[in-house]
Formats: structure tokens, C-alpha cells, sequence
């Protein structure tokens, strides 16, 4: 409140008729001070009512006496008092109000944050969305994330999400300084790592190499152990109010609740689309996947290929060298196809000692090919188990579906196990087409002697 203001001002009738009506009306919006009129003795002034019309507090009538002086004074401290007490709570409303809108944000904020996180199973997705909602909370130039967690043989392997936007430069930098961060919060060596980029952030963004001031570091815990951290790249000068740190915190263990789920889900998932033996695909993924490439060999018009292989005489194996031994030749095998597949390929185990590998935008000829490179490679391994070595052969049969084609999924299989059947029959370790045995002899001469 405003000490300065004057209590009262005392204001003769006479000198109050000779205003002019804006001054009276500047007089009547003082609030604190209370305006006294003083009448004169010899005319009638006006009545009580018209008096606190005008704004006045009271009038006084001559003979002006310290009594009446007295009273007036005490009345205007009273409606003084008055004020003071309205102002007082009017300000404590306020910062209420404030209090609240601030609340509401920090609700609103976080509603939106989890809501988002919660509903993707995605990673790269979730990192994405909390990049975007946390610039509710203030100007975020970038976002990425380390995460950890120990793989079969228990070493620490670790995943890093990294902006889209890095130069090389920039990606060396921010890659070691995850790692070293990442190290620090795991309690040890973080002994490989893969990296993924997200969703690209805003155009703006470019990030700048990481120091203590541009960015802010949240460990992502459940159940009080950390699994990851994110990395959040603001303004070098930014310093956060107490509500943003609380409401940072608050986000951060959204978020990690909702990435630890992902990256369960995706554990399981994998998991269950791949093979317990071999570790690649499981005839359930393949199933999955032939009915997708089918729907794309029929819209956009490509060939796609079907390779089946059958181990020879496999059964020999496990009764010579022992069901393990077989395992691991399975093992070996199935790394094999992996390591002959494009990324676009698809190699599953079919089941017991055959597998398959889906080649989209594939012809027969350059399927024949490949199927062949891969007949050589296990024809010419060494397959060891304790102190044996012996070798394996493959059969092989190729279908391929050329642009256009109507056959559905059942067709293809079918194809690709009559020309399995034709290698079979042709005295196995070779690579058959369903339609015709010309690349069959090719196989038969192609082998040595
Ligand atoms: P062919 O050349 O005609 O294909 O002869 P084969 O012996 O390979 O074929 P057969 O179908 O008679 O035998 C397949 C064998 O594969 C029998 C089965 O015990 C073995 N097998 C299937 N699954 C596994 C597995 O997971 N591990 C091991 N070790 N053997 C398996
Ligand atoms: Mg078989
Ligand atoms: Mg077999």
C-alpha cells in the first residue's frame, strides 16, 4: 500500500464548488485518502447523502473543533485500516491465483507427458514425444539418451538414441560423452554399444558438442537402479526455477517407467520371434513376414523370392556326433544365412534342420545365386565339436514370384519345396528351381568333383 498517501485532505465547500469537474473527479479516485468537506457557517451546505456522493467522507460544520477534528481523523484511519485489510487479502488471492495457474501448468504438463509416453512402445518414439513436451517446460534444443542393460553373458551392452541432426564430429562427441556418463551411472564398463537415431527434432536444432552448462543430465531409475539417461541440450545461460526442476524430475521418472516398458515389451518381443537354437527368426516372424512382402510384391509389382534349405542327411549327424553336436550345427547354419542376407532379406528357421530365406525385389536367376554362394559356404565349412570335424551339406530349392503373379503365400511354399524335392532327388548339396532342372545341372557342375 502506498504510505505516502496523505490520510485526509480538507476541503472547504467553497474552494470544492470553484473545482473543476475533473479535478473533483481526480480527488473523488483517491482510494487511501479520505476527503473531509468543510462547510462555511453562513450557507446551507448540502445533506449527508449528497456529501458521501461526492466522495466524501464526512463534513464538518464550524466552528471546526479538535473533537470534531478528532473524529474525523479517527473515522478516516478506521476506513484506512479498511483498505489495508482488503488490499491484504486481495494480494494474498493473487498469489494463490498464481500459485494455482502454476500448479495447472506443472498438471497439465506432465498429463501431457505421460499420456505421450505412455502410449508408444517405441524407444526412438517415446524419446521423440518427450523432446517435444519438455519444450513446455522450457526452450530444448535437443534430446538423447543412453541406455544399458546386461546381455546373455552378463556384459553391460549399451543403446544410444542420437539426434538425426549430428555431423560426424558432433556424433564422436556426444557418443563418448553418453558412454562416459553412461559408465559412471551403471557402476562399470559398458562393453559394447549400438546406436540409434531418433525422429528428426526440429529444423533449428543443431546440436553443439556437450559441456556442464548446455546440458542437462536426468538418470532414468526404477526401482532405484539406474537403466539409462537422458541427455537434454538447452541454452548454455538457461538456469531452471525450482518448479521446473520439480517438474523435470517428475517427467523423468514418467519417462523412464515408460521406457522400461518399451524396451521390456521389445526383449519379449524379439524374443518371441526368434528362434531359441539359432537365434535368428522363428517360423511364426516368417509367417508374419511373407504375408507382408506378398502385399508389397503385389503393390509396387517387384519378383520375390523364396529360398527353402533342408540339411542333408542331418539325422546322420546327431547319431554319429550327438544331438549337441547337431544343435551347434544348426547354430552355425543359421549365423551363416544372417551373414549372406541384405538388410531387406529374411532368414528364419522353418523348423527342426530347414530354414528359408525371404529375398524381396529378388529374380529367380539372382536368388539362385545367392542360394548357391550359400550351398558353397556350408558345403565347404568345417563344422567342429569337441575334438571332431566333420562336414554338412544343404539342399536347396528356389521359387521365385514374378511381377504380376497371383499365386498366394501357400503357392510359393509349394514351389520351393518341389524344387527342395528336385534337389533331393537329384542327389542333395545342390540348389533346384521349381520350374525346370537347368539350374540344377549348373548346381551339379558347379560342385567340385
Ligand atoms: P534328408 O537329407 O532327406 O533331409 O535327411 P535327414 O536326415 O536330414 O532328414 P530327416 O527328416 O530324416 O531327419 C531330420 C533330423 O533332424 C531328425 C531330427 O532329429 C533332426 N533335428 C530336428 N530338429 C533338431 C534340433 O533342434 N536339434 C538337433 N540336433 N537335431 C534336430
Ligand atoms: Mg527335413
Ligand atoms: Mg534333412
Amino acid at each position: 500500500m502506498d504510505k505516502a498517501s496523505p490520510l485526509t485532505v480538507w476541503v472547504p465547500l467553497s474552494v470544492w464548488n470553484a473545482l473543476p469537474p475533473s479535478t473533483r473527479r481526480h480527488l473523488r479516485d483517491w482510494e487511501l485518502t479520505q476527503r473531509v468537506l468543510v462547510l462555511d457557517s453562513d450557507k446551507k451546505g448540502p445533506d449527508v447523502e449528497e456529501i458521501l456522493e461526492l466522495g466524501f467522507l464526512t463534513a464538518l460544520t464550524p466552528p471546526v473543533t479538535d473533537n470534531k477534528v478528532r473524529d474525523a481523523v479517527f473515522r478516516a484511519k478506521e476506513v484506512r485500516g479498511l483498505y489495508d485489510d482488503i488490499f491484504g487479502m486481495t494480494r494474498e488471492i493473487m498469489l494463490e491465483r498464481e500459485l494455482l495457474a502454476r500448479k495447472t501448468d506443472q498438471i497439465i504438463f506432465l498429463n501431457t507427458v505421460l499420456t505421450r509416453a505412455s502410449q508408444s512402445l517405441e524407444p526412438g518414439r517415446i524419446l521423440s514425444d518427450a523432446r517435444e513436451d519438455l519444450s513446455l517446460l522450457f526452450p530444448v534444443h535437443g534430446l538423447q539418451g543412453i541406455f544399458w542393460q546386461p546381455d546373455d553373458e552378463g556384459r553391460l551392452e549399451a543403446e544410444l538414441f542420437l539426434a538425426p541432426c549430428l555431423d560426424p564430429h558432433g556424433r564422436q562427441r556426444w557418443v563418448e560423452h553418453l558412454m562416459s556418463h553412461g559408465t559412471r551411472l551403471a557402476g562399470g564398463m559398458l562393453d559394447a554399444f549400438t546406436v540409434e537415431y531418433l525422429i528428426q527434432s526440429s529444423p533449428e536444432d543443431c546440436l553443439a558438442d556437450p559441456t556442464p552448462q548446455n546440458t542437462l543430465l536426468l538418470p532414468l531409475k526404477v526401482a532405484g537402479s539406474a537403466f539409462g539417461c537422458l541427455a537434454i541440450s538447452k541454452d548454455k545461460d538457461l538456469r531452471l526455477g525450482r518448479d521446473q526442476v520439480t517438474s523435470l524430475n517428475a517427467a523423468a521418472n514418467h519417462l523412464a517407467l515408460a521406457l522400461r516398458n518399451a524396451m521390456l515389451f521389445r526383449d519379449v518381443k524379439a524374443k518371441a520371434d526368434h528362434d531359441g537354437l539359432t537365434r535368428i527368426h522363428n517360423r511364426q516372424s516368417f509367417d508374419e513376414r511373407l504375408a507382408d512382402e506378398l502385399k508389397r510384391h503385389q503393390r509396387y509389382r517387384h519378383n520375390l523370392s523364396l529360398l527353402l534349405f533342408d540339411l542333408d542327411h542331418f539325422k546322420a549327424i546327431n547319431d554319429t556326433y550327438g544331438h549337441q553336436a547337431g544343435d551347434m550345427v544348426l547354430r552355425d547354419v543359421g549365423a551363416i544365412l544372417e551373414e549372406s542376407c541384405r538388410d531387406t532379406d529374411f532368414a528364419a528357421r522353418y523348423g527342426g534342420e530347414e530354414f528359408v530365406i525371404i529375398l524381396p525385389q529378388t529374380s529367380e536367376e539372382q536368388a539362385w545365386v545367392l542360394a548357391e554362394r550359400i550351398r558353397r559356404k556350408v558345403e565347404h565349412k568345417g563344422f567342429q565339436f569337441s575334438d571332431k570335424t566333420f562336414k554338412v551339406t544343404a539342399s536347396i530349392g528356389v521359387a521365385t514370384l514374378t511381377p504380376g503373379s497371383l499365386d498366394r503365400r501357400e503357392d510359393l511354399i509349394h514351389k520351393a519345396d518341389q524344387a527342395l524335392y528336385l534337389a533331393k532327388s537329384g542327389g542333395r548339396n545342390m540348389v533346384c528351381v521349381s520350374q525346370g532342372r537347368e539350374q540344377m545341372k549348373a548346381a551339379a557342375l558347379a560342385r567340385p568333383a
